[in-house]
């Protein structure tokens, strides 16, 4: 199946309830769409031109583990009324989200400029591991589910085989995505150390920081398009 056929899946239902990533050679990961989770539309969608040099790691934080599917898509529906109501983004700022159930949420996307990483967010791919990993490391099948879905992305040509894999601290003041977090992927292929001058950032056009605060209560999830 091409990325344009998970494309149009999405856009056909949840009768889908999750596509395969097994074509790419990958293991077992499983991909669900903007509507499975029941994000709202995004208020406009930017392109950027792939392959992404970059792949970025965050943790949420805020909201913290989830280890069913149900309870998955409503931390990223929480994402997404934060960042989407409460901020003014576009989106959530993520491009995928990893649930403790193993499975990948997709938020805006490959090849859409992001809200995670200022200098970054039209370069990279964002990928948020849902939880608090300051001190815990995530189960084993979110940091799979996070390796696959790269594994898929550079399959697809989405990303460069030659990426360059950081930690959402290394680009900005930030904790995220938690010690015990990036303490694990610096042992991860393509983990960059950068220099001084690369982690000087020019003015966000969507700032994104850690912590965040709990995301508000949020209104009943629009209609599925
Ligand atoms: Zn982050």
């Amino acid at each position: 199946m091409t990325a344009l056929g998970l494309v149009l899946l999405s856009m056909m239902g949840y009768s889908q309830p999750a596509v395969n990533l097994g074509e790419s050679g990958v293991a077992n990961a499983r991909l669900l769409s903007r509507s499975d989770w029941g994000a709202r539309l995004p208020k406009s969608v930017e392109h950027f031109q792939g392959p992404a040099p970059y792949v970025i790691i965050h943790h949420s934080y805020m909201p913290g583990v989830c280890y069913t599917t149900p309870d998955c898509m409503k931390s990223m529906r929480d994402m997404q009324d934060f960042h989407q109501l409460e901020r003014g983004w576009n989106d959530i700022g993520y491009s995928f989200g990893i649930g403790g159930d193993g499975m990948i949420y997709t938020g805006r996307g490959f090849n859409v400029i992001g809200a995670h990483a200022p200098k970054y967010n039209d370069k990279s791919v964002g990928i948020v591991l849902i939880g608090d990993w300051r001190t815990e490391l995530p189960p084993k099948q979110m940091l799979d589910a996070a390796k696959n879905l790269i594994a898929f992305g550079v399959f697809k040509g989405y990303i460069d085989p030659a990426y360059k894999l950081l930690g959402h601290r290394q680009v900005r003041d930030t904790e995220c995505p938690g010690d015990r977090l990036f303490a694990e992927i610096t042992g991860w292929p393509h983990f960059t150390l950068l220099n001084g001058t690369e982690t000087t950032t020019s003015a966000p056009v969507e700032p994104h920081v850690h912590p965040q605060p709990v995301a508000p209560q949020s209104p009943p999830a629009a209609p599925k398009v």
